[in-house]
């Protein structure tokens, strides 16, 4: 269910949700490294499922209930496979050479949340694949880039799609999901669309925690849900990539609570202020 207000957290908050986003980041980088052709993607979310426990987190996925009298989401991952966009379910699926997947991850710690979510080549992936996932990755930053307080919500939309629309080839970009609002919960007003005008919606401020996650296809964006009442695909069964991260607007810049160095590296590369909080 979405909570129906932005929340604007304190410094104290927003160090508070910087250990929930390390243990999203490191918990991710052992999903990557993991992930290998024989693998399943029921391997993948027990792993995740064990680093959880081990460090006292709570999954933010596990029992999600979406509120359209879906069945409770069954796993703490979301692996995505291929033509396969979002909120796959993790199962028997062994993951075999040149598979895209994206694996989508989130948990909670002390009660303030933290959501990303890395795509992975299987091997060695086709060249458009990988570019299509490098594509996504590169509308992440761009849209990570465009947050300031006193922008908009739609500066991050404008963004995310014209780094995506620059590119020779046509890809699509997927308009039925966004990114969201997050803290106490996981989603939380206001939506972050992939797609936007800039200075159109609500505005940004300091204190203002939000997910950014865009996902892109190699066909056209139009999707289908399959009979697991989850899974979301291409309708022409075109391969996917997502990726998010969960973005912190402090006094001084950006920190990027779900990355290992807060964004630190990609934020210098695009000129904008890093803006992590001290102990
Ligand atoms: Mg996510
Ligand atoms: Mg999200």
């Amino acid at each position: 269910m979405v909570a129906p207000r932005i929340e604007r957290k304190t410094e104290d908050q927003l160090r508070a949700m910087r250990a929930a986003g390390l243990v999203v980041a490191r918990i991710l980088e052992q999903l990557r490294q993991a992930a290998r052709p024989g693998v399943t993607t029921a391997e993948l979310d027990g792993l995740a499922r064990a680093e959880i426990a081990r460090v006292g987190a709570v999954s933010s996925f596990l029992g999600y209930d979406a509120g359209y009298g879906l069945p409770p989401f069954p796993a703490v991952t979301c692996i995505s496979v291929n033509d396969e966009v979002v909120h796959g379910i993790p199962g028997p699926r062994v993951l075999v050479e040149g598979d895209l997947v994206s694996i989508d991850f989130g948990v909670s710690l002390a009660g303030w949340h933290g959501d990303s979510a890395i795509t992975v080549g299987i091997g060695e992936l086709p060249a458009e694949r990988a570019r299509l996932s490098e594509v996504t990755r590169q509308a992440l930053w761009a849209g990570i880039a465009a947050v300031r307080a006193g922008g908009r919500i739609g500066d991050i939309g404008h963004a995310v799609e014209h780094s995506i629309r620059r590119e020779p080839v046509r890809y699509g970009i997927v308009a039925e999901f966004t990114g969201h609002g997050i803290g106490t919960a996981m989603h939380m007003e206001p939506d972050v669309p992939n797609l936007g005008r800039r200075g159109r919606g609500v505005p940004l401020t300091t204190g203002m925690t939000i997910a950014i996650e865009p996902m892109v296809t190699l066909g056209r964006a139009a999707l289908a849900t399959l009979d697991d009442e989850w899974t979301v695909v291409t309708r022409d069964r075109s391969a996917a990539a997502h990726w998010e991260h969960t973005v912190a607007i402090t006094e001084r810049g950006l920190w990027v609570l779900t990355a290992a160095d807060g964004g630190e590296a990609e934020l210098a590369a695009r000129g904008v202020p890093f803006g992590p909080l001290g102990d």
